[in-house]
């Protein structure tokens, strides 16, 4: 078979490779969508202690069961399916609170163990979900994304009628938008140093803030905790998310945060950051951490999906597979209005 292969910091290169073969408990899966993540953008250039070279990366993706292990519990050759990527234990503390994400013995499926960025992929069966009747593969490639916006959404808490801001537009911030708009957010402001993301989110419903320094010749632009303040007459957003995960995001997120307001830090941007304490604690924020997704948050995800709570179209583009490394280019050094790349390893290039 086909498979894209991450060799070196920067390389990637389709190799002819075997075709996987089920261990009792897993499935083998020919994948018909691969999105493209974030997180492997950061693991291509090398900055990502997760993934190691040569490795076939991939965790965002759908495809029909060609073959079952003998354990593999409910599933049949010819069942449309997902996966939720973070393999767990199910009987530590974490995985019993729901918080399988958190599993000291989570594996991740493109990282541990060859992923999807190939024609077929084997995996567990026991994290593997029949899509819903009428489902497309298209649209189930995208419950693992949804998955880390359904998380958001959950630990945003109670916002119905309150004010949120999201600082980032990538699929994520898109995806933040979405989940706090489902619980009832009222006005959620969305801030990208890119016009073309950016445009993204106001498309979505997101009140936009453009930064200084977006866009050629945008000189101007807002100071975004001066324009959420302005917006909200001086008190700040109930609800903060921030998608990016550098510094500058996160201090941003705790000024435009209002007093007893919540603020959820997703980006992983920087490892380490200074951040105003001395606010957080005059502020009484609740500052959480979102990591991925729980077992029940996947399944909410795809569940949300199916009854068309969450888009990211028209901004998907579907490449071959063998595109893949220039598009991991593309969406590192200029993304556009492309809020997701799904890779077709069943697809001729050119
Ligand atoms: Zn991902
Ligand atoms: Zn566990």
């Amino acid at each position: 078979m086909r498979a894209l292969v991450w060799t070196a910091p920067e390389k990637m290169e389709i190799q002819e490779q075997a075709e996987p073969k089920p261990a009792a408990d897993e499935v083998v899966i020919r994948v018909a969508f691969a999105g493209i993540c974030g997180s492997e953008l950061s693991g291509f250039l090398g900055h990502n202690a997760l993934r190691t070279p040569p490795l076939v990366m991939g965790h965002e993706f759908s495809g029909e069961i060609v073959e079952a292990g003998r354990d593999a519990g409910g599933l049949r050759v010819g069942d449309a399916v997902t996966v939720n990527p973070l393999t767990y234990c199910g009987e530590c503390r974490t995985c019993r609170m729901g918080l399988t994400q958190l599993c000291p013995e989570r594996r991740l499926v493109g990282a541990h163990r060859p992923g999807a960025f190939a024609e077929y992929v084997s995996v567990p069966a026991f994290v593997t979900h029949r899509l819903p009747e009428g489902m497309s593969l298209r649209s189930g490639a995208l419950t693992e994304p949804v998955g880390v916006g359904v998380r958001i959404g959950r630990l945003a808490g109670d916002v119905a009628g309150e004010s949120a801001l999201i600082i980032g537009a990538g699929p994520i911030g898109l995806l933040a938008l979405q989940a706090l708009q489902l619980a009832g957010a009222d006005r959620i402001f969305i801030a990208d140093l890119d016009p073309e993301r950016l445009a993204m989110g106001g498309a979505l419903g997101g009140i936009t803030i453009s930064p200084p320094g977006s866009g050629p010749g945008a000189a101007g632009g807002e100071d975004v905790v001066e324009a959420v303040k302005e917006a909200t007459a001086g008190d700040g957003v109930a609800v903060s998310v921030d998608a990016v995960g550098t510094g500058g995001t996160r201090s941003q997120c705790v000024a435009a945060t209002r007093n007893a307001g919540t603020l959820i830090l997703s980006g992983l941007h920087e490892e380490t950051s200074p951040m105003p304490a001395a606010a957080i604690i005059r502020q009484e924020l609740t500052v959480r951490g979102s990591f991925a997704y729980g077992a029940a948050d996947f399944e909410d995800g795809l569940d949300e999906l199916h009854a068309g709570h969450y888009r990211l179209d028209p901004w998907i583009v579907e490449a071959p597979l063998a595109e893949g490394g220039d598009w991991f280019m593309r969406l590192i050094h200029n993304p556009g209005n492309v809020s997701k790349v799904l890779l077709v390893p069943d697809r001729c290039s050119g």
